[in-house]
């Protein structure tokens, strides 16, 4: 289903123009507006999925297939040194838009970015009751 509010399903059909890199039957690629470096994109579904946990299993699957042929040709175009796949869900997590899409970054040495995380000092108790409860 498309929903006609929201800005993401529009670009994604091409209701709204967009610097489109590649498109097939199921996802558009676009520039990101706001880029954190030159070329970082998003993968779009033409479908409207709000987040990770409404889009279907084969759209997913489909939508990594994109984000990989798309990574191809952006690192090898723009010569790239690394590239971040990055996917938000819910505000605390960064999603502005509510429309899933997956960020194509392409890194290049002394870029000045920083999509990596700080890395915590869990005990063994701690980490072992973490696992308790995601297997309980
Ligand atoms: P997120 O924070 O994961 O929801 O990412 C939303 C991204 O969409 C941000 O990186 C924005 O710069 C980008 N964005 C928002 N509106 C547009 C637009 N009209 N065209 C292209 N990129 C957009
Ligand atoms: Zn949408």
């Amino acid at each position: 289903m498309k929903d006609n509010n929201c800005i993401f399903c529009l670009i994604a059909n091409g209701n709204i123009p967009s610097r489109t890199v590649m498109e097939n039957e199921k996802f558009r690629v676009i520039l990101d507006l706001g880029p954190a470096t030159a070329g970082h994109a998003l993968v779009l579904p033409k479908e409207h999925f709000g987040d990770l946990f409404e889009i279907p299993a084969d759209w997913a699957a489909d939508a990594m297939k994109t984000a990989q042929e798309a990574a191809a040709l952006i690192k090898e175009k723009l010569q790239a040194d690394g590239l971040n796949i990055v996917q938000n869900n819910g505000e605390t997590a960064g999603q502005t838009v509510h429309h899933f899409h997956m960020h194509i970054i392409p890194r290049y040495k002394g870029d000045g970015q920083n999509i990596l995380w700080k890395p915590g000092k869990p005990s063994d108790a701690e980490l072992d009751g973490v696992l308790e409860k995601i297997k309980a």
